[in-house]
């Protein structure tokens, strides 16, 4: 899938701030530091669009993308970081509860983690609220470059058992090697029909 345009919307921390429901969404959640600015940049080839920071931010906000006019990146707050004082924490869950039951658009939440990591209690209830809200979760798990091919797949395998779900369902990602975005690419073109 080819990238012609992917332009910062806004950004926002409540409904009255998002865009309209035009396109169709698709969000991006996951663990702080677990990769997520790193994934959306390398899947639409920019370098910058979505900041990388290694401070984690005392402002959250919900940050929109037009990717093509065709649809949507939302790139949810990272959740998890331990420096983060506790009123941010608070909000973080009604913040995403809010925007979840506000998006008739949205088509999938991309449920970024760490292949080394491996899906933590925080991520289950990511990937758990999604079909609460009508859409499906997209498994993905990053810096798979940190292992060898065999045991990427073999630590995949290891995932998909304790999931109790098909290991093809989860998806295997690097941003610094480019791979693994076309399998990302397939199940977003599948939802958003774009
Ligand atoms: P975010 O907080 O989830 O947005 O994480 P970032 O995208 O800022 O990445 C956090 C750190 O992980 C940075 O130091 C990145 O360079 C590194 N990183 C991100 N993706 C990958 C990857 O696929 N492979 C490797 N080896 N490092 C990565």
């Amino acid at each position: 899938y080819k990238v012609n345009k992917a332009e910062f919307m806004t950004s926002g921390t409540k409904p009255s701030h998002y865009p309209p429901t035009e396109l169709p969404e698709i969000a991006f959640g996951g663990a702080s530091n677990v990769g997520k600015s790193s994934l959306i940049n390398s899947l639409v080839g920019r370098t910058k669009l979505v900041k990388t920071s290694k401070t984690p931010g005392h402002t959250q906000t919900i940050n929109f993308f037009n990717i093509n006019d065709a649809m949507v990146f939302v790139d949810l707050p990272g959740y998890g970081f331990a420096k983060v004082p506790l009123s941010v924490k608070a909000a973080w869950g009604p913040m995403i509860e809010g925007y979840l039951a506000g998006r008739p658009t949205l088509r999938a939440m991309v449920c970024v983690m760490d292949l080394r990591r491996g899906v933590r209690d925080d991520d289950m209830m990511l990937i758990e609220s999604a079909p609460l809200f009508g859409i499906q979760p997209i498994l993905v798990f990053t810096k798979a470059d940190k292992y060898g091919r065999n045991a990427a797949q073999q630590r995949r395998r290891e995932i998909a058992k304790d999931l109790n779900c098909p290991p093809g369902e989860l998806l295997l990602y690097s941003s610094t090697k480019g791979e693994g975005g076309e399998a990302l690419w397939d199940r977003i073109r599948q939802v958003t029909g774009v």
